[in-house]
């Protein structure tokens, strides 16, 4: 299909002049940001990529090769770790959206490349479907890591030039991609120390995620931006002096705030702009040479002191003790003129250069190749170590410790041995242990910090010394889970219940069995289904679970299965709920389903059902699960049976939308909790029916010990037409709560 010659040059290409300016500056770049430059790789790689993509246009109607060109200068530029990084970026779409093959590359470029172009094959085809797999995703995308870092880092520039394209998207992709840039992309790229692109990729997602917010933080700065100015000058301008009169070379500016960080923080407080936004920041950027940096940060430090009064809580050595993604700076916060807060940060050159661009930085200056090798090793550990998990886990679980561990801060401890470890906030004397040795985990009983005993669920802090009491004895127990906080920590906890879990079930079985048999019992699946759903498990395995681990008498369900077998009948309540429950599902399903959106396009011709585990109405969040009859059932993206489909059949997940349509009605059930007064009832039915205009299908009211509690199972429109409703009973006088009712089962067992 091809020769090739073209890349000899002998066969002619029609290069469009503007893209020939732009391959010279992307080679211009790398010769400035990168240690070495194979000149001929790059062009080679660029005109492949430009035949490749020839007869292919953009979303934006630009020529394709605009992309992978742009996506090659964001890899020089911010991430910058060698040159066959930028060819890969140059050809990271090709195999993917054109005829050329993978062979075809590695007989022109060699394995590494090859290997490269690989992975984001694969990886993109992962990205390009299904939002509701992003478990997998993270999977996917780890393991492609493991093969080669740069494959990450072309995709981290790859995702940061469709954010800024993503304006000439379709409507609904935007919000899939940017809630997956905020979702995973960022925390990586922050647990990378791409800081620069991470906020790039966090404001460019709040711009399509919370549009009427973004306008209204930027605005809001742009107003205010003049008397900051002035403000930042008076504090800048007598440092500037004396730092030159001391002769350092630096550059000192006012640094704004990342503005996903200022929209967070309005969140969290309740608070208008103007009350977050609140403390200057400056930030000196040392010109030093490279054995005197530390010390030239600290004689500014002794400068900045001297003109302004330091509020000494909030000064952090981070230049002594690193971040472990290797950030380097010292914080100060002074009081600067008027009284107001100026929070300055002082750092060389170099660390900034680290700050910015993550520990890819220090090819720049570190000069031999091995240093370089080395440091790759070092990503790939982690990588490696992350993916180390031989049974497979909730891919939920997997995604929620991940980013749990890469956005929280850091403290430092250290061993007896004076040895230092970082762990994030919150971490206990068994993170501690795992992080020392899985074995030492596994067998810890007990703890001592600065030599006192502690319980293991103890929070340590920044300097404690933390020594580990083992047993051979001991072994992981379920409230480790409740109080760990590396993911290390909770998957080997994890993995050891389960282990031990299995185990019980087993026993459960066989004790099950041997006493059935005794009786002349004979249970089908459905019947035992049937027994332990009757007994209120949540399944089977949980009875035998129950039973084998000792926490529930298998005589009891012996009597059950006994007079259930003589035909006797009797159900509880909660029984009975379900049942009808149920019943109104089936019929709302009737009354005629909405048309569902699925990768946007609607759906007229699916036969399409709700699931009665989580009863979605139209603004849940939702998936579709595709039965073998081909029928779609749809579930809430928080439906406690999701992860499970997820992980071990996410070949059948789909991804659905609710497409508007209105003056259908959906059940749904809701828990009313409140003082049991005269009225009460009265007053409940009355906002449900009078005010909303929602029909009542059901009402069971139970009242215990001056306490009201209601189960109403209700027709709604909509998500916001119940939390209305819901909002509305919660101003009833008396009221404490007021829950969506959904068929679960409360003393599951969470593991
Ligand atoms: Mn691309």
């Amino acid at each position: 299909m091809f020769e090739s010659s073209f890349i000899s040059g002998s066969r002619r290409l029609d290069v469009d002049e503007r893209y020939v300016k732009e391959l010279d500056e992307l080679i211009d770049l790398c010769r400035l940001n990168l240690v070495s430059v194979d000149e001929e790789m790059i062009r080679r790689a660029f005109r492949l990529g430009f035949w490749a993509h020839k007869d292919d246009i953009r979303n934006s109607g630009e020529p394709y090769i605009a992309h992978p060109l742009a996506v090659a200068r964001i890899y020089v530029e911010q991430i910058g770790f060698d040159d066959v990084g930028v060819a890969a970026a140059l050809l990271h779409d090709v195999v993917e959206d054109t005829e050329l093959s993978i062979e075809f590359i590695r007989d022109s470029f060699g394995d590494t490349l090859a290997l490269i172009i690989d992975g984001l094959t694969k990886i993109s085809g992962a990205f390009e479907s299904r939002d509701i797999t992003q478990a997998e995703n993270v999977r996917k995308l780890m393991l492609s890591m493991a093969s080669d870092i740069r494959v990450i880092f072309v995709k981290f520039a790859d995702r940061l030039h469709n954010m800024r394209t993503l304006d000439s998207m379709p409507l609904h992709k935007r919000h899939r991609i940017a809630n997956e840039t905020i979702a995973l992309f960022a925390p990586l790229a922050h647990r990378f120390g791409f800081f620069a692109i991470k906020s790039e990729y966090e404001d460019l997602s709040l711009k399509y995620l919370h549009p009427e917010e973004y306008e209204q933080i930027t605005v809001g700065l742009q107003d205010g931006r003049k008397e900051r100015e002035l403000y930042i000058n008076k504090v800048i301008d007598p440092l500037e002096n004396k730092l030159r009169d001391h002769g350092f070379e630096f550059e000192i500016y006012g640094r704004s705030k990342n503005l996903y960080s200022i929209f967070q923080k309005m969140k969290r407080q309740g608070k208008p702009l103007d009350e977050v936004y609140d403390v200057f920041a400056i930030r000196i950027v040392l010109n030093s040479q490279e054995s005197k940096g530390k010390e030239d940060c600290w004689r500014v430090y002794s400068v900045v002191t001297d003109l302004f009064k330091p509020l000494p809580e909030r000064f952090r050595d981070f230049i002594s003790v690193p971040k472990s993604n290797g950030y380097q700076s010292l914080h100060t916060t002074v009081v600067g003129p008027d009284g107001r807060k100026v929070e300055i940060q002082i750092r060389t050159r170099e660390m900034h250069d680290i700050a910015e661009k993550g520990v890819a930085a220090h090819w720049k200056y570190k000069e031999s190749v091995e240093d370089a090798d080395t440091e790759m090793e070092r990503f790939l550990t982690w990588v490696r170590d992350l993916l180390e998990n031989p049974e497979p886990e909730k891919a939920t679980d997997f995604v929620k410790d991940f980013s749990l561990n890469l956005y929280d801060k850091e403290i430092y401890v250290f061993s007896p041995r004076g040895d230092l470890m970082t762990l994030p906030r919150g971490a206990t004397p068994v993170d501690f242990a795992f992080m020392v040795h899985t074995e030492v985990g596994y067998h810890c009983i007990g703890a001592k910090v600065n030599g006192k005993m502690v319980p293991l669920s103890y929070e340590l802090g920044s300097g404690d010394q933390v020594e580990v009491i083992t047993s051979k004895k001991q072994s992981p127990s379920a409230d480790w889970i409740k109080f760990v906080v590396t993911q290390k920590a909770r998957s080997r906890v994890r993995q050891a219940i389960n282990e031990r879990r299995r185990k019980a079930e087993e026993t459960g079985r066989e004790i099950w069995e041997k006493r059935a048999e005794r009786k002349k019992l004979s249970l089908s699946k459905q019947e035992l289904a049937h027994l332990a759903k009757r007994l209120k498990f949540p399944s089977i395995e949980q009875m035998f679970y129950e039973i084998g681990s000792g926490l529930f008498d298998v005589s009891e369900a012996l009597k059950l299965a006994v007079l259930h077998s003589q035909g006797e009948h009797e159900e509880g309540s909660e029984d009975r709920l379900k049942l009808h429950f149920e019943q109104f599902v089936d019929s709302a399903q009737e009354s005629g389903s909405p048309a569902l959106l699925i990768d946007g396009e609607v759906q007229t011709d699916l036969v399409t059902s709700y699931a009665s585990c989580c009863n979605p109405i139209p603004g849940d969040e939702v998936f579709g699960f595709l039965s073998r009859a081909g029928a779609v059932k749809i579930h809430r993206v928080g439906c406690k049976n999701a992860p499970n489909l997820i992980l071990n059949q996410a070949d059948r997940i789909i991804a659905v939308d609710w497409s508007r349509q209105k003056d259908i009605r959906f059940v749904s059930g809701l828990r009313v909790m409140g003082e049991d007064r005269v009225g009460m009832l009265n007053d409940v039915t009355t906002v449900i029916s009078k005010n909303l205009k929602t029909n009542i299908r059901s009402l069971t009211i139970s009242t215990d010990d001056g306490v009201f509690e209601g189960t109403i199972i209700l027709l709604v429109s909509d998500l916001d037409h119940l939390r209305r409703l819901i909002e509305r009973i919660k101003r009833i006088e008396g009221v404490h709560g007021v829950y969506r009712f959904e068929q679960q089962y409360e003393d599951d067992v969470q593991l």
